[in-house]
């Protein structure tokens, strides 16, 4: 019963979306083949697993692989693969809505770059969001996709100018796999570099971004019969001379299809490790850092792990993308894999390939296993290892990386007590110290005065609050530095842990502190004591007062050693909830 076209609105995200990317000028548009081949070898993947944990499925996997198709006359790119293909619900929902979280966000920054004219600020976002099979709109004016999933005997036509609305229309006869078909946009028509239905673009560009996915990109190459050989970089109209017999048709494998985590370090390049992360991470920035490890002997695998330029719209919020890639002995086994990585680790992207596991393992029974566990210790190691020595070996991308993932990894302050020495030694934060810079427990430590016993700190919502918070000025007046703690996760991990490599930490809000001695504890020697009881009569009277007057407001009114100017700061007491703390437990609905 093919034929019936339906007309359907797109999800309102999605419309905006669109509209957006079809406007914005993104650089570099040949990325929209980037887009296509990746969901080509995620759909080859999927068919290839699920045919191996289901024998009985009907599909044919004798000859997996991704076609492109041009039509220089017709001005259209068609890019083909006879993967798992889509059903008709799954057209709707993957197609015709974006279900990626952080998308309104995404959208709302879009809109606001494009307002301000801002094509840098808006390709940045594109580029940073990825906006995946979307991407197309901005080469194409119409967009078809023949969809069959394997096993069904029903397919599916999806097609969209990419403004509004889309067509769905049931089909009989539809191979298995999916067919995108591009056609141009005409205004593009003079320009070579855009021109997608020229073989030697394509090359180009597959090399370029595709060379390593594990299936065969091919092409039908046109040569004149006259030409040899050649090879693959041949120019088609050569030295043709004479008479022009009829071209001779070839089909070229496009890609090396080199897995990329097997092979040796010294023969990979950067670029080529960028072109790599690009295609896992849905992410169009290059990755701030990469590492590539390997474990051989009795429990094999290897890894290329990247961390991000910058951190994702969702880092902070539930549902997001997160953990990283897992194949067993080459084969695809699951995206989002959050066995191998703690969750403060979120952000790092890329690949895992296990030699021993076996190809039917759950998320479920991932948990369990003891090879995952043994491997999720090595790789946080091995990741916590780099950040260390970018911090001391290059500090303007260290500075980058805090930025975005540092209250990421504080979390792993509470959470990883293993490895809790390390992240203190990579962690910075913001102090008295220096106004611009923010500081490692390590440099605070080398700065601390004769005598100074404590690392001290302040917590609260901001800096300003906290430089302008009567608290600090006894310790400013006496050059103390102190730690300006402005993140909600401040104040628990500082509740967890009282000490730096045997440097004690102490909040200069809570308790009593002496600043003479730099201890908590009330001063011990003789004529200390007596100077103090001195001024507790003197001043009992007006302690006295105040504690009447402020009633239930306040616990005790005390005198203190620790303001200079202000004549008066409110303290918590040793272990009360602070304010901010009070507020992040209230946020959560505690
Ligand atoms: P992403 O790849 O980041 O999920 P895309 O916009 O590129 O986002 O694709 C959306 C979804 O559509 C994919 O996750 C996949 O489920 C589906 N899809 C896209 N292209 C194909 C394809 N060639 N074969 C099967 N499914 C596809
Ligand atoms: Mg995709």
């Amino acid at each position: 019963m093919s034929g019936r076209v339906e007309t359907h609105e797109f999800q309102a995200e999605s419309r905006q979306l669109l509209r957006l990317v079809v406007h914005s000028i993104y650089s570099n548009k040949d990325v929209f083949l980037r887009e296509l081949i990746s969901n080509a070898s995620d759909a080859l993947d999927k068919l290839r697993l699920e045919s191996l944990r289901d024998s009985g499925l009907e599909a044919d996997t004798s000859d997996l692989h991704i076609e492109l198709e041009t039509d220089a006359g017709a001005r259209t790119l068609t890019v083909r693969d006879n993967g798992i293909g889509m059903s008709y619900d799954e057209v709707t929902g993957l197609i015709g809505t974006i279900a990626k979280s952080g998308t309104a966000e995404f959208v709302r920054k879009l809109k606001e770059a494009n307002e301000n004219k801002d094509a840098a600020a808006s390709a940045d976002l594109i580029g940073s969001f990825g906006v995946g099979f979307y991407s197309t709109f901005m080469v194409a004016d119409k967009v078809t996709l023949v969809t069959r999933r394997a096993g069904e005997r029903q397919g599916t036509r999806w097609e969209s100018a990419g403004e509004g609305t889309y067509e769905l229309e049931t089909l009989d006869d539809a191979p298995q796999g999916t067919s995108v078909t591009l056609h141009l946009k005409p205004e593009d028509a003079e320009d070579h570099l855009f021109d997608y239905t020229d073989t030697n673009r394509l090359r180009q560009i597959v090399r370029k971004h595709s060379d390593f996915i594990p299936w065969p990109v091919r092409t039908t190459v046109e040569r004149p019969a006259s030409d040899g050989d050649g090879g693959g970089d041949g120019d088609a109209d050569g030295d043709a001379d004479g008479e022009n017999p009829a071209p001779e048709r070839t089909v070229e494998t496009l890609n090396s299809m080199k897995a990329l985590w097997a092979r040796s370090q010294d023969d990979i390049s950067e670029d080529e490790y960028k072109e790599f992360y690009k295609h896992i991470s849905h992410d169009w920035t290059d990755p701030l850092e990469t590492v590539h490890t390997r474990a051989e002997g009795t429990f094999e695998y290897q890894a290329v792990l990247f961390i991000p330029s910058h951190a994702p719209l969702d880092l902070y919020q539930q549902g997001g993308r997160r953990g990283v890639n897992l194949y067993v002995r080459r084969v695809f086994i699951m995206d989002d894999c959050t066995s191998l990585l703690p969750d403060y680790l979120r952000f790092v992207k890329g690949v895992v390939d296990a030699q021993d596991l076996s190809l039917n393992v759950s998320r479920e029974t991932l948990q369990q296993d003891r090879q995952i566990q043994l491997m999720h210790r090595r790789l946080v190691k091995k990741i916590l290892s780099t950040v260390k020595s970018l911090r001391t070996k290059d500090a303007e991308r260290y500075r980058t990386f805090w930025q975005e993932f540092g209250p990421a990894m504080k979390e792993g302050l509470l959470s990883d007590p293993d490895n809790r020495e390390t992240l203190l030694d990579i962690a910075s934060f913001p102090s008295t110290h220096d106004p611009d810079e923010q500081t490692g427990l390590r440099d605070y430590v080398s700065r601390m005065k004769d005598g100074q016993e404590h690392i001290y700190f302040l917590t609260g919502e901001s800096r300003t609050r906290l430089e302008n918070s009567p608290h600090i000025e006894a310790f400013q007046a006496k050059g103390y530095e102190v730690l300006l703690l402005t993140d909600p996760v401040d104040e628990v991990w500082v509740e967890q842990i009282r000490e730096f490599d045997g440097t004690p930490l102490q909040s200069i809000a809570k308790g009593q502190v002496d600043l003479d001695s730099g201890k908590t504890e009330e001063s011990d020697d003789e004529a200390g004591r007596e100077e103090e009881q001195r001024r507790e009569k003197e001043f009992a009277p007006l302690l006295g007062w105040l504690g009447t007057a402020l009633g239930e407001d306040v616990k005790d009114v005390r005198l203190s050693s620790r303001l200079t100017t202000s004549p008066a700061c409110i303290v918590g007491d040793a272990h009360d909830v602070t304010p901010n703390l009070e507020k992040m437990y209230r946020a959560m609905g505690q």
